[in-house]
């Protein structure tokens, strides 16, 4: 690099790479440096609601995410015995101007990563750059990078934004004490298996209650062989003490935990045969972190799991972390470095700690656990028995308030 870009972003996750096309929408430089020598379509399978797609719309990328994800078209609720609970619409199915996605994750960074290539150059993001620390002076913020061969580093920037994840190097330097991750008491085990098309084709279903077990399905790419079957996207999750560190590459093993899934034979989706016939399963404990009272320090910031690690459900990680990138963006192209990075954080770090405590207390299928309660885990004869259409909506509505997808928030 001959002069010093604007801003140096840390991490081409979901986060780093979205912030980096928002920061070019701006006319603001920008630089990405990611740790890993080779960027390999890691996860599984992610959901995008329509806050997150409306600003990837905005950026132009609809299009092409449309090609490689499943768009959905409800979100359909069930208890332990294959009984339908409630179903809604989701994304344009639901009237808002922006679709639902569910794409693999490697699907996702790709799409970014291919559009921070094509708009940026070819040499916006670094691989192999591995920062370890950051410090600031009155002039500008520095990086030190470390590459594979264990050669160092340093470069200069205006501002430096660390969208390094959960493991967050730069998090940790500004904050050790909060390093500890918090376990919520259920262990999550992810797979993906090609299967035939179940319900609409396009469903989300959450289905049981986490004490007896509970699964979230839903497939993630189209025709994915000659068969034309989907790859069905599938988190079974369990109380369990915790079995590994958060890593979100640990293989996991299906005598592990299909036990409690072991006669969901329902009508519509065998789920233990669908399990067994996965092509992956990993293992990841449901940890996030008390929110941070700060992110800013003068020229640095955090974003995505950096700033606000959450249980990985209500499908929010990556849409707060897309969430994030466009405010910041904004306040960048605004105000002077120091100010922006303050002001994003004045506006990102209340609705984002929000979105971590209600994810802890009353995740977006609240209504599946008041169902097991009322039930007491036994089947129903008629759902309007056991819980009103009123309840249901004051419990899925009031979700959406808080992670900023209600449509009239959005509308507006
Ligand atoms: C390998 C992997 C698999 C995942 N799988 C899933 C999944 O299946 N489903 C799901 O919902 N979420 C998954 N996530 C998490 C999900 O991507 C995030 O919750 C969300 O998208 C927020 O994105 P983020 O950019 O903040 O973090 P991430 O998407 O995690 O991106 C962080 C990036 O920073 C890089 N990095 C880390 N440390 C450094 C450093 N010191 N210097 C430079 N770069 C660094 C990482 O390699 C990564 O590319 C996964 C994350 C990773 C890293």
């Amino acid at each position: 690099m001959s002069t010093d870009p604007t801003v140096i972003v840390v991490g081409a996750g979901i986060g780093g790479l979205t912030l980096a096309l928002e920061l070019h929408d701006k006319g603001i430089d920008c630089v990405v440096f990611e740790a890993a020598p080779q960027l390999e379509p890691l996860g599984v399978g992610i959901n995008l609601l329509p806050h997150a797609t409306r600003n990837l719309a905005r950026l132009g990328l609809e299009e092409a995410l449309a090609a490689v994800a499943v768009t959905t078209k409800e979100s359909a609720f069930f208890n332990r015995f294959g009984q339908h609970v409630y179903s809604e619409p989701a994304g344009r199915h639901a009237g808002y101007d922006w679709p639902q996605f569910s794409i693999h994750r490697g699907d996702l960074q790709q799409v970014l990563l291919d559009a921070v290539r094509e708009r940026l150059g070819a040499e916006a993001v670094q691989l192999d750059h591995r920062v370890v620390s950051a410090s600031q002076d009155e002039q500008c913020a520095t990086v030190e990078v470390e590459h594979a061969d264990g050669s160092h580093e340093s470069f200069s920037a205006a501002a430096v934004v660390a969208a390094d994840g959960v493991h967050s190097a730069i998090r940790r330097q500004f904050h050790p004490e909060a390093a500890q991750p918090k376990y919520t008491g259920y262990m999550m085990w992810r797979g993906v298996t090609a299967w035939p098309s179940f319900l609409s084709g396009g469903s989300m279903v959450r289905a049981g209650w986490l004490s007896t077990g509970k699964m979230v399905i839903y497939p993630i790419r189209d025709a994915v062989d000659e068969q034309g079957r989907q790859l069905v996207n599938w988190v079974a999750e369990l109380e369990a003490p915790m079995r590994d560190k958060r890593d979100w590459n640990t293989p996991g093993l299906i005598e592990d935990f299909i036990g409690p899934f072991a006669d969901w034979h329902f009508d519509w989706l065998d789920v233990p045969a669908m399990i067994r016939a996965a092509d992956e399963v990993l293992e990841y404990p449901m940890v996030d972190q008390d929110p941070l009272d700060h992110w800013t320090e003068g020229r640095i910031t955090l974003l995505g799991d950096a700033a606000h690690p959450m249980v990985p459900r209500g499908s929010n990680g990556a849409a707060q972390a897309i969430l994030d990138g466009r405010v910041l963006a904004e306040c960048l192209a605004e105000f002077d470095p120091i100010t922006a990075l303050q002001r994003y954080e004045d506006t990102r770090l209340p609705a984002t700690s929000q979105v971590v405590l209600t994810n802890r207390k009353n995740p977006p299928d609240a209504v599946l656990r008041e169902v097991h309660e009322r039930t007491g885990d036994r089947p129903f004869d008629r759902i309007e028995d056991v819980i009103s259409r009123d309840e249901i909506l004051a419990l899925t509505e009031g979700y959406k308030v808080v992670a900023g997808f209600d449509k009239d928030r959005l509308a507006r």
